[in-house]
């Protein structure tokens, strides 16, 4: 399992526990508004032995572990490291992008992850400008089925702006996230899921398309209006700030 870098204490990624978080580095995405990917590849890897063994040191103030990245199904060592992580009794949130069914269901069906947050980038016609990753279309489905089944799990869409063209750039839309909500429901049979939207927010130290670096945070307004509109599809959205 590669560590591209890592919190030893955060109150934020695992609601309601206190949780090391790891970062994979490496992704099969190329989202235009990626941080993480440029900062990760920069980073010096850290040793999961040693992580492993920090979790050994912290006793009750930590109980949980997020593992993000960058995406983490990609690491082949995945799952011997969660295992690792299981046997020192602390909870496993897992960070993906969706595009590896295959080892979310072998998580599934070793009862590995307790939490599982999945990104859906944007409605399906888009994904291709979002993702970067025109092939992934057909995993992400089967992701987005399976996720449901994990005992606590959540999506969620970054409002991010979208390279719809050379020159042309612009924030998702309100019609546009009704139909990722509808799709949602669609695909997964249900309405019935936690689903975040979240604001995109800039910064200058590097996004993988760094023409978005000069775009603003995306407008409350507009979080705002596609919340309103969202919750007709899935009565349980919520926003991220
Ligand atoms: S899925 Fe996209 S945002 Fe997430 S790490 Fe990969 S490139 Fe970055």
């Amino acid at each position: 399992m590669k560590i591209g870098a890592a919190l030893g204490f955060n109150l934020t990624d695992y609601p309601g526990k206190i949780a090391a978080v790891a970062f994979a580095p490496g992704c099969n995405y190329a989202c235009p508004h990626c941080h993480a990917k440029p900062i990760l590849g920069a980073a010096a890897p850290i040793n999961a032995r040693d992580f492993l063994d920090y979790l050994s040191t912290v006793g009750e103030w930590v109980n949980a572990v997020v593992l993000c990245g960058g995406e983490p199904t990609l690491q082949p060592g995945l799952i011997p490291f969660i295992k690792e992580i299981r046997a020192k009794k602390l909870s496993v949130k897992l960070d993906t992008n969706g595009s590896n069914p295959a080892v979310l269901s072998q998580l599934l069906a070793g009862g590995l992850v307790d939490y599982v947050a999945m990104d859906i980038k944007g409605p399906r016609h888009l994904w291709p400008n979002l993702s970067g990753n025109p092939g992934a279309e057909s995993a992400m489905l089967e992701s987005m089925k399976i996720v449901p089944r994990f005992p606590v799990y959540e999506f969620r869409t970054t409002i991010a702006p979208v390279v719809r063209g050379a020159d042309d750039i612009s924030f998702l839309t309100v019609p546009e996230m009704a139909a990722a909500a509808k799709m949602l429901a669609e695909v997964t049979g249900s309405a019935n899921h936690k689903y975040y939207i979240q604001k995109f927010v800039p910064r200058k130290d590097g996004l993988l398309d760094a023409r978005l670096e000069s775009f603003p945070e995306t407008p409350v307004l507009l979080l705002q209006d596609i919340h309103t509109e969202v919750l007709k599809y899935i009565p349980n959205t919520q926003m991220r700030g």
